[in-house]
């Protein structure tokens, strides 16, 4: 099974693909979890994402196409596309590769989240900087102040989730990624879920959804 998780920034996919992920024993495909890594290790592919990461703009179509396809070849697993595709290319670039593997997306899950919401959201949201683990200061907090619960790791603010870059990353959503709903709902297998609810509800939801024959 492949699936891709779709929505606005801060609406909820990485939370909801790391339960799935388990539970469906996918492999969750985060490209922003990618380019982070790779910009924390200073690798060259690193300094080349660097500077569209920290205005939130998206790395070009070509490069984000390169990356994945090189990480995903050998991977057995259905996938669990979280942040990927963001733009109508980068989704035709998908399914010619499916196409070429004989393989195709079985379900894209919309997460339908009010572009307040996001913006409340993305201002609370808090990362951990060893396991990557996402808090919010409002609804989910961790129980010591700043501290992750799982690995005692401090936890930070994403530099993309600063206010001056939360504007623009809800404009680059608007304008390439929202244009996506309509590629996708014309394919057939197009779901839509609230995720104003809780995590669990969400999660609980979703999957209710992917059962569904
Ligand atoms: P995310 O964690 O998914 O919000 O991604 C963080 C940042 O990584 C984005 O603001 C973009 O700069 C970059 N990025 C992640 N995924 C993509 C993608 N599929 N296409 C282009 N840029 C991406």
């Amino acid at each position: 099974m492949n699936i891709i998780l779709l929505g606005y920034p801060g609406s909820g996919k990485g939370t909801q693909a790391k339960v799935l992920s388990q539970k469906l024993n996918m492999f969750h495909v985060s490209t922003g979890d990618i380019f982070r890594e790779e910009l924390a290790k200073k690798t060259q592919l690193g300094q080349e994402v660097a500077g569209y990461l920290n205005a939130g703009r998206l790395v070009p179509d070509k490069l984000v196409l390169e990356v994945l396809k090189s990480r995903l070849g050998a991977e057995t697993r259905g996938l669990l596309f979280d942040g990927f595709p963001r733009t109508v290319e980068q989704a035709e670039g998908l399914d010619s590769w499916f196409m070429s593997r004989g393989q195709a997306i079985d379900a894209v899950v919309f997460l339908n989240v009010t572009e307040e919401e996001v913006a409340r959201r993305l201002g609370a949201r808090r990362t951990c900087t060893g396991c990557g683990r996402i808090y919010n200061t409002i609804s989910a907090p961790p129980a010591k102040e700043n501290v992750c619960d799982a690995c005692g790791k401090p936890l930070m603010v994403r530099d993309d989730d600063k206010p001056a870059v939360i504007e623009r990353r809800l404009q680059v959503y608007r304008d390439q990624t929202e244009p996506l709903l309509a590629y996708y709902r014309a394919s057939g297998s197009f779901y839509e879920a609230d995720g104003s609810q809780s995590p669990e509800a969400v999660a609980e939801k979703v999957s209710a959804l992917l059962r569904k024959p």
